[in-house]
């Protein structure tokens, strides 16, 4: 259909002509922040629920669910036929259509076939997953908790050698085209099948047209584990986003996770926009991708130190492109794990946690800084700041950039004054009955670490204040990675890991008037004790009533984004109780 226009040229329409222009010729639409709204022209409505949105280019309706862009209007509205359409949104942005020259004619055709022949070759892959030969693949995928229905939602397949040569044979299919495609290769022996003996994970494009595959082997002894298509016509492997055909532009946050196995788990749980780059290094073309779609994306790679470097670099991509109204956001998982393991063992409040828990930019630039090149002194502190202020140099928005500048300073600054002892009684303000069971708690697991991996599981459902989750997920790393299960060496390895959150609160004993077993000498048992009446209120329910109670009082008074948080995530879990009891 759009065979007669090359992308570039629909691109430069669209560059040009808002859709708000477009639409307002016919419907009366009423800015509303960045979107402007209106009265859906695709069904009846009194109250308007049709947005439009110029910097992302489409409209959208949150009562039927219509969506697209200019050239989509013009055909579904307009009644236009495509090439209508768009001749007549080029003459209005002032475009001129020129004809595609011969040449370009006969490279669309040939990148039509293309297209053609990785659709067939996905379907032959699905079916095979499917059948005897598949087996062992279709196995498993149900041992890494992957179930039928996202087996089709991401048109999983199996390549088993010789299948690919067969069904060329069968159905005359040129080597030449097959090798364009990617599937084959020519070598002095003769034409063999690029992919064979893996399990096949389809790479569509925005689409939803196959563009290319990643295969990963199950065999330890062959290498790469993953192999993905090579660049060609239609596969660009830098601007592509696995997991993007399924994008949900009614959500404006995303979350950048590092495997395909990632994105189909968190995807499966009922996540939304849950992407992957092609390998480990996000790209200026997908980071931009990103931009233009979400407002809000999550990093978050494996808890490995490979994945917090990859982060790393993904926060350099990101900086220069950075706009007011973004948020930047990065999640830190438990050493050693990635989003499909900790889903599919069933914690998916815990990962939910992680990401309710996550970093901010100049949070995380301190917290890789402070790994980088550790110590507290002077020398160490100021190379760090010097490090993160370069980086944030990076950002072009000058009023940005010399906001998060000034976020560091203010936090290199509280870190030299919280080396200071606490004076007395200077708690800032009121403290909640859930903070004091919280501050107590983080307490008491200073105190006897090991007693955390006790408690892990009951305090994963529950919805703790962020600043507590921050600090239980560092105790659950040390914890994982086997050190000295001491008091005296997990508050500084906190103080490191976290180094702006102020816990001087939580090590002073202003708290024990609330929890008598903290007191010295320390009694394991009692502090056991204590923790399970604790974790006790928690799971009561009348005290979750309480906590909803206090915090909607708290959201009322502050109306700040981190009771709101806090406020939804309780509301969350009594939604989730009262699903459990029905
Ligand atoms: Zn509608």
């Amino acid at each position: 259909m759009s065979n007669f226009f090359s992308d570039d040229t629909l691109s430069l329409i669209k560059d040009r002509l808002p859709v708000s222009e477009i639409i307002r010729r016919r419907i009366v639409l009423k800015q509303k922040g960045k979107d402007f709204l209106g009265l859906c022209p695709f069904h009846g409505e009194k109250s308007p629920s049709f947005t439009v949105n110029d910097q992302k280019g489409f409209y959208h309706c949150f009562g039927c669910g219509v969506h697209g862009d200019i050239f989509k209007f013009l055909t579904d509205y307009e009644k236009m036929s495509f090439q209508e359409a768009v001749e007549h949104a080029a003459g209005i942005a002032g475009v001129t259509l020129t004809p595609l020259n011969p040449k370009q004619q006969k490279a669309l055709a040939e990148r039509d076939i293309l297209f053609n022949l990785l659709a067939d070759t996905g379907k032959l892959y699905n079916s095979a997953l499917l059948s005897d030969a598949g087996k062992t693949y279709y196995d498993y995928l149900k041992t890494r908790g992957i179930n039928d229905a996202s087996i089709q939602k991401f048109q999983l397949g199996v390549a088993s050698k010789g299948h690919l040569a067969k069904f060329m044979t069968a159905h005359n299919i040129a080597v030449d085209f097959a090798e364009k495609a990617g599937l084959v290769a020519r070598y002095d022996t003769g034409v063999k099948e690029k992919f064979f003996d893996r399990l096949m994970f389809p790479i569509f494009d925005e689409k939803s047209r196959i563009v290319g595959f990643g295969g990963r082997t199950l065999n330890n002894d062959v290498q790469p584990k993953y192999l993905n298509s090579a660049e060609n016509a239609v596969f660009h492997k830098g601007a592509l986003l696995y997991g993007f055909h399924l994008v949900d532009h009614r959500d404006s946050a995303a979350v950048l996770v590092e495997g395909y196995l990632d994105v189909i788990a968190m995807v499966q749980s009922g996540f939304k926009n849950v992407f992957a780059p092609m390998g480990t290094a996000v790209t200026q073309d997908q980071a931009n991708k990103l931009l233009k779609h979400f407002n809000k994306i999550y990093v978050c790679f494996d808890g490995d130190s490979a994945g917090f470097k990859a982060m790393n670099r993904a926060a350099e991509v990101f900086l220069p492109l950075l706009q007011p109204g973004i948020e930047l956001l990065f999640v830190r998982l438990p050493l050693d794990q990635d989003p499909h393991a900790i889903i599919t063992a069933g914690n998916l409040s815990a990962f939910q946690q992680r990401l309710n828990a996550s970093l901010g930019l100049v949070e995380f630039l301190m917290t890789y800084e402070s790994v980088q090149n550790p110590g507290v002194q002077p020398a160490a502190l100021a190379l760090q700041r010097k490090h993160i202020l370069d980086r944030l140099d990076t950002i072009q928005d000058p009023f940005l950039k010399s906001l998060y500048k000034d976020q560091t300073y203010t936090q290199f600054q509280n870190k030299r004054k919280t080396k200071q002892p606490l004076p007395m009684g200077s708690l800032p303000k009121t403290v909640s009955i859930q903070e004091v069971y919280e501050i107590v708690l983080l307490k008491a697991f200073m105190l006897c670490p090991a007693m955390y991996k006790d408690f892990m599981d009951q305090l994963h459902v529950y919805p703790l204040t962020p600043q507590t989750q921050k600090i239980l997920n560092v105790i659950e790393n040390y914890i994982f990675l086997g050190e000295a299960l001491e008091f005296l060496s997990i508050v500084p390895y906190i103080k490191l890991h976290l180094p702006m959150l102020n816990i001087d609160h939580i090590l002073s004993d202003t708290f024990h008037v609330h929890a008598p077993f903290l007191n010295e000498p320390i009694d394991e048992t009692n502090i056991r004790n204590g923790i399970e009446r604790i974790v006790g209120k928690f799971n009561d329910s009348t005290s979750l009533e309480t906590h909803i109670k206090e915090a909607q009082e708290r959201f009322k008074q502050s109306q700040n984004q981190v009771d709101w948080d806090r406020l939804k995530m309780l509301m969350a879990q009594k939604q989730h109780r009262n699903d459990d009891e029905l």
